[in-house]
């Protein structure tokens, strides 16, 4: 695995900690409530959450098909869903910080969570201080997604003051992936049960699990971290 960069900029969620499928569906429950009792969205619980389910599908984005279909504004439903969002049935992976801090290379947070949230996940997982005043939220932007433009990318290397060519940008969702390509950044996709996303030519490498990737940068750090 020949990488050689400076600087390594995670994604949170589903890639610093695993989202299970009954996470997964307590995530979707909480999204479909916001869109119901926060931003009164029209429908039935049961259908409201297989409409996020179908969002996820369509959109890489369970809010978004509030926003296509019942004109409720992108970041009321951000804010709305981050609220419910709970942290507590996170598993935290065993021995995560001792492996990031293992790696000879700068590291940042990139996610679409809220900061609120960020903060709470990453005390939660054990790994807050480690990434003080190195996390990023999309709203640090002005923003909601990471798979719209390549400027939120070009704002986060200049607010941390890297060039993307010496970053690696690591995300389980792959979408997230074609902006850090399009600027210059290495790219990894971190899968769990099957890579679905072989035909993506924006994605440089692809690991099931973040242990295996930093099982692969263990074994060659100097060509992960330079
Ligand atoms: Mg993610």
């Amino acid at each position: 695995m020949i990488l050689g960069k400076k600087n390594i900029i995670w994604d949170l969620d589903n890639t610093l900690y695993r989202i299970t499928p009954e996470f997964a569906d307590i995530l979707d429950e909480a999204t479909a409530i916001a869109a119901i009792e926060d931003l009164g969205v029209p429908l039935d619980f049961e259908t409201a959450k297989a409409k996020v389910k179908e969002s996820y599908r369509v959109y890489r984005d369970g809010g978004e098909i509030f926003v296509k279909e019942y004109g409720i504004d992108p970041k009321d439903i951000f804010l709305a869903y981050h609220k419910r969002k709970p942290v507590h049935p996170i598993v935290p992976y065993e021995n995560l910080l001792e492996k990031l801090e293992a790696l000879p290379c700068e590291q940042y947070i990139f996610s679409t969570s809220t900061r609120d949230v960020c903060e709470k996940i990453l005390k939660h997982i054990g790994l807050y201080d480690f990434f003080k005043g190195r996390f990023y939220s999309v709203e640090d932007f002005d923003t909601f997604k990471k798979n719209e433009s390549a400027d939120v990318y070009l704002q986060l290397c200049q607010r941390i003051n890297v060039d993307p060519k010496d970053c690696i940008f690591v995300d389980d969702s792959y979408s997230n992936l074609e902006f850090p390509k399009e600027i210059g950044m290495t790219t990894v996709r971190i899968f769990y049960n099957e890579n679905s996303a072989k035909d993506k030519t924006y994605i440089d490498f692809a690991y099931k699990g973040i242990n295996s990737f930093l099982e692969a940068c263990q074994q060659q750090p100097s060509e992960v971290c330079g």
